[in-house]
């Protein structure tokens, strides 16, 4: 087990003390690790594939907050509906529109964020500007349409670099989306989460105005 505890603590501290939230990012590693962050007080957990969460949810403590954080395919939203806390990669209105029907379905509302493409490679999911606001416009004008989902604000991940100058101006740039999208406030749109940032990026994206980070190798250790 690679757990750094202290790194934990030290995050876990900095981010209550900030009102932000602290997904630790639990991808490929064993139950085994989840449960001693669980033990340290963690709840907010993250995971990219839906076997892997479905497989590790029934083995861990109820309680935890499941965040699914990777490229969700409609076909597969039936198997974390039940469950999920927040989805944060919903990049595709045919995908929220899927997510709505299993919420409905399990009697639930499903809380996601919208992703955008603020990255410069191309391989990364995610909304351009003009879809983001053409799926924001859909909701907004058909609501009766959207019961089973609440929009809950946005998702970005940088490049993958080290050039924290270019890292920066993306966040900042999806920071300025957030900002155009808090108003109005309807029953299922609320932007309040800004979920952006990683190992390498938190303590920049933290100073461009994120209030949840997902921090996976550097609490669980890096991943083979
Ligand atoms: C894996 C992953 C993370 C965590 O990455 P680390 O560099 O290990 O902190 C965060 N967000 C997403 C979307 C991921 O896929």
């Amino acid at each position: 087990m690679a757990i750094d505890l202290e790194k934990y603590t030290e995050l876990n501290k900095l981010c209550s003390d900030r009102g932000i939230t602290l997904v630790a990012v639990s991808k490929t590693k064993p139950v085994e690790d989840i449960l001693a962050l669980y033990q340290a007080g963690q709840r907010d957990f993250g995971e990219n594939y839906v076997q892997e969460l479905v497989d590790k949810q029934a083995l861990l403590p109820a309680d935890i907050r499941w965040h699914f954080i990777g490229h969700l395919q409609s076909n597969k939203v039936k198997y974390i509906a039940p469950f999920v806390h927040l989805v944060h990669g919903v990049d595709s209105l045919r995908l929220l529109q899927e997510i709505n029907k299993q919420a409905i379905k399990n009697n639930r509302v499903i809380n996601c964020l919208l992703q955008v493409h603020i990255a410069r490679e191309e391989t990364k999911f995610g909304m351009d500007e003009s879809e983001l606001d053409q799926a924001i416009r859909s909701v907004l004008e058909h609501p009766e349409n959207f019961s089973g989902v609440s929009i809950c604000g946005l998702m970005g991940m940088a490049s993958f670099s080290e050039d924290m100058n270019l890292v920066r101006s993306e966040f900042r740039y999806l920071k300025s989306l957030f900002d155009r999208h808090t108003q109005p406030q309807t029953s299922n749109i609320s932007f309040h989460i800004l979920s952006c940032g990683m190992s390498s990026d938190y303590h920049v994206a933290l100073e461009e105005g994120s209030n949840l980070i997902r921090v996976g190798s550097l609490l669980f250790g890096t991943r083979s």
